[in-house]
């Protein structure tokens, strides 16, 4: 079969709410810098703050918005109104704003966005925080990052160690998939077999039903069959998975590790050994080092990040 490099050795773009990139941008001249949570990890993207409400020109402090009758879809369909406490109707800047934010994001090749939740504007599957309630989700830039298909990783989420590795390795693993030339059956082939294992642990069904599928080998038509492919896969990679699934995950991969390359790694637990979080994204990261050292394929993590002088 084909082997493919899954090795990424460019810096992955990220766009990211500036009031989470610690810019005090929030209507009440606050901001959190999640970044420190990922330590010297931080170095490995290239960010891209930015800030719809600043672009809107609403300014800092500013009087909270909420959208009116709707959602963030309706406010671009024409049907919702985006309102200031003391100003009014602020639709037209808010939907400048979030344009702006999103050409910035274009022009800095991203793909990836971490947002903050709860807000009318960049908030994607709510819109309220503290009970206040500022229209239904998704808000007005929330809405336009769903249309253009983003990879969205809620800001809150970067602060759980084992969340974060979570979402680093499907977004790798997003990122890698979008760049795949797949137009053989070949190329199908060799692309689930980097990402089956991954897929089958976030969605054991429908990872069965695609690999039914390509098993068969009968695609009528390649070109629609490879996309339709790709879609699929990229839609199962923004499903996060759970804690228990990951334990499983890590200890199937270990032993077969342990199995066909005769090493042994002794910090590495059985999933039903009791530990914390920030132990179990430990022992995945140690994983994840082992297997790239010993050129040894970890279906957990499939695609991983190294910088080229590390390669
Ligand atoms: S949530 Fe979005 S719009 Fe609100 S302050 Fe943060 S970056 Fe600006």
């Amino acid at each position: 079969m084909k082997k493919l490099d899954t090795v990424v050795d460019e810096k992955i773009s990220i766009g990211i709410s500036g009031c989470c990139y610690g810019s005090k941008v929030r209507y009440n001249n606050k901001g959190w810098d999640f970044l420190e949570f990922l330590g010297r990890e931080k170095g490995d993207y290239i960010w891209h703050p930015v800030c719809p409400e600043c672009m809107a020109g609403l300014g800092v402090p500013r009087n909270s918005i909420r959208i009116a009758g709707g959602t963030g879809d309706t406010v671009w369909s024409g049907e919702g109104k985006v309102m200031q406490q003391g100003k009014g109707d602020v639709t037209e800047g808010l939907k400048q704003g979030s344009l702006a934010c999103m050409e910035t994001l274009k022009r800095g090749e991203t793909e990836v966005f971490i947002y903050m939740d709860g807000s009318p504007s960049c908030g994607v599957y709510r819109t309220n925080l503290k009970k206040q309630k500022r229209g239904n989700p998704p808000g007005v830039f929330g809405s336009l990052l769903l249309e253009q298909g983003y990879f969205l990783i809620p800001a809150l989420e970067m602060q759980s160690p084992i969340k974060w590795w979570d979402w680093r390795r499907r977004m790798l693993a997003f990122v890698w998939l979008k760049k795949q030339e797949i137009e053989t059956a070949e190329d199908i082939y060799a692309v689930w077999h980097v990402l089956k294992f991954l897929c089958q642990e976030i969605d054991n069904e429908k990872s069965r039903e695609i690999g039914r599928r390509i098993a068969s080998g009968q695609f009528e038509d390649i070109a629609s069959e490879a996309e339709s492919f790709r879609a699929e896969i990229l839609e199962m990679l923004r499903k996060p998975s759970t804690v228990n699934k990951i334990k499983q995950s890590l200890w199937k991969n270990y032993t077969y590790y342990k199995k066909h390359m005769g090493l042994e790694v002794e910090e590495i637990m059985e999933p039903t050994d009791l530990r914390n979080m920030t132990t179990i994204a430990s022992e995945l990261v140690l994983m994840e080092r082992k297997s790239f050292e010993e050129g040894f394929s970890f279906g957990t993590s499939p695609v991983i990040y190294r910088d080229r002088r590390r390669r």
